[in-house]
């Protein structure tokens, strides 16, 4: 408790220190932050300003109006007015902002509705209620600059929407990511799907329905992330998790066996013709669902040996690589590029993958090398922080775009978004599985959202006390968007006392 004391009196004194308010010499709290961190960024001031004017400067009336409906959501009947001022902007980046707030009201100047957005989520993150009354009376802010762009341009997170899984919770991953200005979401069905063009494809009370798509994907458009469908290709087929021995379609629907592989119904059967057709129209249904977007994930990683004798009797390598042509032909000709994971094209016992996920065999190594150079290659490691990571070079050299895949590893996180910067790859899609709830939630985002936007900034990428607080403060704030009412929806877990193996997370 003493060293406590003393820590708030430091920082007291540091903030009075630096302070050129003389009221507000010796104050002493907890300074303002912005997640991700700024590339540039003074929020220390302890002196606020009333938030009753917002200027655009640069900005079209398409952003003023984005603008405008969302402080109105966010701050009520307190709203700020928002207004136009011309100015040159066209030196700005797509995403960049500035936001200026002093004196005379808040300014922002951006060229793009994604950077107003931007410095509307910076914004709302240091805005506070008007202190000293009993119900919220007006809003303040403190004086900052903040002047920020990404380096990384695509900064995405891959959701998996599990049987329990509710569209809440779906949701609400969705705008934590948006707000952290994030720009894409995989989301990848475990048998949630419901398909019509076959229904029997996934459990028949699965809750992502068309329905809820629509109205995920209207929500994403208007926060400025871009939503990406998942189908597994060639293993996972189950569309459960390994551990859990389950199969979304042959534990209800038997007599469709013939498209999987006899052991464990794992693997699609890549032999059987009856698989290709019915892939490929459920890669157009999912597509249509989604929007069209620009991106379709068909996953591909762990996948078995085959054990049916057709597909054993013929070379492996052409089986794969001709399944997977056909699979990013029907992507192509929807107007998006394949997304797929790694693991299957190098093979291992390859001494240069030592330490790293390799799950492919001769074969798949060998078709790997004759695929389409517009698959964008999503590079998976959990592990922490390495000297190099030789696969991202690989892949590159081969002559694709690579996406660095972490979890939940904060410090190989960072590692990982810095080495995919340095080299040149396309971005990063951090991954979530089964880890959306709880302390495992605040961690990945917190260490995800800064890596991305900027991979080489000194920042202590595990997650301390107050960046916690400002982690549940924000879902607090989605959870306002979402008008929650359940306590269940509130915070990071289900109940005040969350299962036992996560006690101590
Ligand atoms: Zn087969």
């Amino acid at each position: 408790m003493r060293r406590t004391i003393l820590n708030y009196l430091v920082v007291g004194l540091l903030m009075a220190f630096f302070s050129c308010n003389a009221f507000t010499a010796f104050a002493i709290s907890i300074p303002m932050g912005i997640l991700p961190r700024p590339l540039h960024c003074d929020v220390s001031s302890t002196e606020y300003i009333p938030l009753d004017r917002v200027v655009l400067l640069g900005a079209n009336a398409e952003a003023q109006f984005w603008a405008a409906r969302h402080l109105k959501s966010w701050y009520g009947k307190f709203a700020p007015k928002v207004e136009l001022v011309a100015k040159d902007v066209s030196n700005m980046g797509d995403e960049e902002y500035e936001l200026l707030i002093d004196d005379k009201g808040v300014n922002i100047s951006a060229r793009t509705l994604q950077g107003v957005r931007y410095a509307l989520y910076s914004l709302r993150q240091i805005v506070i209620a008007r202190t000293g009354t009993m119900e919220v009376d007006g809003w303040i802010a403190p004086k900052a600059i903040v002047k920020d762009s990404p380096k990384i341009s695509f900064r995405g997170v891959h959701i998996c929407w599990f049987r329990e899984t509710e569209p809440w919770e779906v949701e609400r991953l969705i705008r934590l990511a948006a707000y952290y200005k994030m720009n894409y979401a995989v989301i990848e069905s475990w048998g949630t799907f419901r398909s019509s063009v076959a229904p029997w494809y996934g459990w028949k009370e699965g809750t992502m329905t068309k329905k809820e798509i629509k109205r995920l994907k209207a929500i994403a458009d208007d926060l400025g992330i871009t939503l990406i469908p998942q189908i597994n290709v060639f293993g996972h087929a189950t569309q459960a998790r390994g551990a859990a021995g389950k199969h979304a379609t042959l534990d209800v629907n038997p007599k469709y066996q013939p498209l999987f592989e006899p052991l464990m119904g794992w693997n699609w059967c890549l032999s059987n013709p009856e698989t290709r057709k019915l892939l490929q129209a459920l890669i157009k249904e999912r597509y249509e669902a989604f929007g069209c977007p620009p991106y379709f994930h068909i996953g591909c990683d762990e996948a078995h040996l085959p054990s049916c004798p057709e597909c054993a009797s013929k070379p492996y390598s052409q089986l794969f690589l001709e399944h997977i042509k056909a699979m990013n032909e029907t992507i192509s000709s929807l107007g998006a590029r394949t997304m797929m994971w790694h693991d299957m094209l190098i093979e291992r016992g390859d001494s240069r993958w030592n330490g790293f996920v390799v799950n492919g065999t001769k074969e798949t190594a060998a078709g790997f090398l004759q695929l389409p150079k517009d698959i964008i290659i999503c590079d998976w490691y959990y592990g922490g922080v390495k000297p190099s990571y030789p696969t991202y070079d690989y892949f590159k050299e081969q002559g694709f775009s690579v996406l660095a895949c972490p979890w939940n590893n904060a410090d190989g996180i960072k590692a990982q978004s810095k080495y995919a910067y340095k080299v040149g790859a396309m971005g990063v899609l951090g991954t979530l599985w089964h880890h959306y709830f709880g302390h495992s939630l605040a961690k990945i985002y917190y260490a995800l959202s800064n890596s991305m936007w900027n991979p080489e900034a000194d920042v202590n990428i595990n997650i301390d006390h107050y960046n916690l607080q400002r982690v549940h403060h924000h879902l607090r704030q989605i959870g306002w968007d979402m008008k929650l009412k359940n306590p269940r929806h509130a915070g990071t877990y289900y109940d005040e006392i969350p299962p036992e193996p996560f006690l101590n997370n």
